[in-house]
């Protein structure tokens, strides 16, 4: 009976282990994750979770009897310290081994911490990475509170969310000239930052964090590059993420800011498969990584299916959201190297979208409280459907209508 390991027991590693049980009854499967949790969903922990109307069994992604039934062995708080490529074997911290056949890695990301130079190693200066933080983080939200958020991304803007409805005075410092700058466009950023402003969140950009003031060995307050001191009661670092490479790079498997793979999810090295946030593949031929549940759980799945000997290409598909307050971000396609934008109301109230178009091409959307454009959208890319930007410039545009005829011829 051959054996699969995967390593790490998050979004792409169930994908996977799913899959590879629905095509193989007799495989051997085994989970070994670092964490002690059953594997959970990582994007309630800033929306739902944190907010308190979602329970914990409602975040995990499979119930412990499921692993039982589908016979998959869990292994939980066990790490992965090394890997024997030629050996097919895997070294644990607490000094035993495993042996494989195929080796899935998907060891996903870790939250980028601010240096301790300037006090990122202070106790109640946190990450937003994985349910301990969340619960961390839900146990300080108390109302009057004084949260500093450093990073206006999604994760800080959704904990910004969260601790404003809480009743916490949060203040958002982001070193950009506007919030998401690296991931949507200026209409999407003021949708955001005239939100959070309306719920009483102070917004700085173009600030730098210069250094956070310790006393008696905790955060107090922190000094900005504008001049100004803010005191607190704690930090949210909200500063993106770097893939876990460290243990394909120590086996000799390539990697660049993510462990590389081929379109069918095969690293470089034979039986050594990877996906989800630790990768980085091959989209629209250039090496690229995507941090969502989409790519972790559609590249898992084909992974899964390559182990057991198929050749399926992973042609991403890209999807995203965010939700704060009361707006839902619904996000299709990827926006990378867009050279324009239009925006288009929806039909219901307070809807709207931003299309992005690259060479009059559309290549994504966000959408604002505007399911309809955002599902007909991500039908189109899906299908490969070209929506052209002079279409979309129409005062009668009607994506519904465009999408279903383009379709139809
Ligand atoms: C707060 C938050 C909100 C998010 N919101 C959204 C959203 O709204 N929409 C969206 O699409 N995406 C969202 N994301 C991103 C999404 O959660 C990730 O893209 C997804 O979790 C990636 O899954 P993964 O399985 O590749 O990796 P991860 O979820 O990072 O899991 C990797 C696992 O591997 C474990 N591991 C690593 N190394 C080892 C080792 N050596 N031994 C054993 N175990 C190991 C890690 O501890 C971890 O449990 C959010 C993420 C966060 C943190």
């Amino acid at each position: 009976m051959t054996k699969t390991v995967i390593i790490g027991g998050s979004h792409a590693a169930i994908a996977a282990a799913a899959k590879l049980r629905q095509l193989n009854a007799d495989m051997e499967i085994v989970i070994i994750s670092e964490e002690g949790f059953l594997p959970y969903q990582r994007p309630p922990l800033s929306k739902a979770y944190m907010a308190g109307v979602m329970p914990i069994e409602r975040l995990c992604l499979k119930p412990a009897q499921w692993f039982e039934k589908q016979r998959i062995g869990l292994q939980l708080n066990a790490q992965v310290t090394s890997i024997d490529p030629d050996k097919k074997q895997l070294q644990l911290a607490s000094g035993g081994w495993q042996s494989y056949d195929k080796l899935l890695l998907a060891t996903g990301a870790t939250a980028r911490c601010l240096p301790a130079d300037i006090g990122g190693h202070l106790p109640n200066v946190r990450t937003m990475r994985n349910l301990s933080d969340a619960n961390w983080l839900i146990d300080n939200m108390q109302a009057d509170k004084n949260l500093i958020v450093i990073g206006g991304g999604y994760i800080g803007l959704e904990a910004a969310a969260e601790a404003a409805k809480k009743g916490l005075n949060v203040t958002i410092i982001e070193a950009a000239d506007r919030i998401l700058k690296r991931v949507a466009c200026a209409e999407t950023s003021d949708e955001f930052r005239r939100l959070h402003q309306q719920k009483n969140v102070r917004i700085l950009e173009n600030t730098q964090l210069l250094k956070i003031i310790e006393e008696n060995g905790i955060a107090c307050d922190v000094r900005l590059s504008s001049g100004e001191v803010i005191a607190l009661d704690f930090i949210v670092v909200g500063i993106g993420v770097t893939a876990n490479v460290e243990l394909a790079q120590n086996a000799g498997i390539k990697t660049l800011n993510g462990i590389i793979v081929d379109e069918y999810c095969r690293t470089s090295h034979a039986d050594i498969y990877a996906a989800g946030d630790c990768v980085s593949l091959p989209f629209d031929q250039q090496p690229t990584r995507l941090e969502s549940v989409q790519n972790a759980h559609d590249q898992g799945a084909i992974a899964a299916a390559n182990i057991l000997g198929n050749e399926i290409v992973y042609n991403p598909k890209p999807w995203f959201w965010s939700d704060q307050f009361e707006i839902k971000l619904q996000i299709a396609g990827l926006n990378r190297g867009y050279d324009a934008v239009i925006v288009k109301h929806g039909k219901r109230e307070g809807a709207v979208s931003h299309y992005y178009f690259a060479q009059q091409k559309l290549i994504a959307v966000d959408s604002l409280n505007d399911p309809a454009t955002y599902a007909m959208v991500r039908k189109a890319l899906e299908a490969n459907v070209v929506i052209e930007q002079e279409m979309v410039m129409l005062a009668d545009f009607d994506i519904r209508e465009k999408v279903k005829t383009l379709m139809a011829g």
